[in-house]
């Protein structure tokens, strides 16, 4: 009995700054009949109140307490293991936001931990600095390992190759609070008292959504509107594949 939906956003719910046709009454519907709606992404520049404020401005309804975002993930994560540790940023302004708002100090030096997200004004000065505060032994984090993200331009580097940068440099590796990590499914299950078979995922990326989907025990629906192909489908499969999220029934 499947009582929550929890939908990526990137090629599922929208491309770029356009929603997928057919997004906004397939979740109306949903909501309807009585099924709750959750949003997940690995996307880490935005903050939860941005995210639901660009699906409002597309006509999906969303509450910021029903968007679930790697920053976010990463605050809640730093928050419950590292309550004490202060935390030098690779990221955006989403990423210092969520950060901030549990109260996780910010610093530019002797920082415990190095928390890297996607950064657009990345730059050698800022590999230095995590490189330098990693060698002073501070625990590095990321938001995600994507190594793309979708958007008008075609798909341009994610997180995951600024990740890998800092990763190479330090010869460390990265512990990932995001897709596929079971972390956020269980903050989920937490907020909303939810069990695994009550949750369907549904996204567009095999190795991210369905592969978290199937590590971390819930059922999995594939969309055919972004990244992952029929054709893709390989040693991960989902339980159900759909054209795009128009088609979408509770099963
Ligand atoms: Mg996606």
């Amino acid at each position: 009995m499947i009582k929550a939906v929890v939908f990526d956003l990137d090629g599922t719910l929208y491309r770029g700054s356009q929603a997928i046709r057919g997004a906004p009454d397939a979740l109306k519907k949903l909501r309807e009949n009585g099924a709750r709606v959750l949003f997940l992404t690995n996307a880490a520049t935005r903050s939860r109140k941005d995210v639901a404020e660009k699906l409002c401005s597309m006509g999906i309804k969303a509450g910021k307490e029903e968007v679930y975002c790697s920053a976010y993930f990463l605050a809640r994560y730093i928050r419950e293991h590292y309550p004490d540790k202060t935390v030098f940023v690779v990221g955006e302004r989403g990423m210092a936001e969520e950060l901030a708002e549990v109260g996780i100090r910010h610093v530019e030096r002797d920082a415990g931990i190095v928390a890297v997200g996607l950064d657009r004004q990345f730059t050698y000065e800022k590999l230095a600095r995590a490189h330098e505060e990693l060698g002073k032994g501070a625990i590095l984090l990321a938001s995600n390992k994507d190594s793309t993200f979708p958007t008008e331009r075609g798909f341009m580097p994610g997180a995951g190759s600024i990740v890998a940068s800092v990763e190479t440099a330090s010869g460390r590796e990265a512990h990932v609070v995001g897709k596929p990590n079971c972390f956020g499914l269980e903050i989920i299950k937490q907020d909303h008292r939810l069990e695994n078979k009550e949750i369907l995922v549904v996204g567009d990326r095999i190795e991210t959504d369905i592969l978290f989907a199937k590590e971390c025990g819930a059922k999995s629906v594939l969309v055919m509107s972004g990244v992952s192909k029929k054709k893709d489908i390989r040693n991960i499969v989902p339980d159900y594949v759909i054209e795009s999220v128009a088609e979408f029934s509770l099963p």
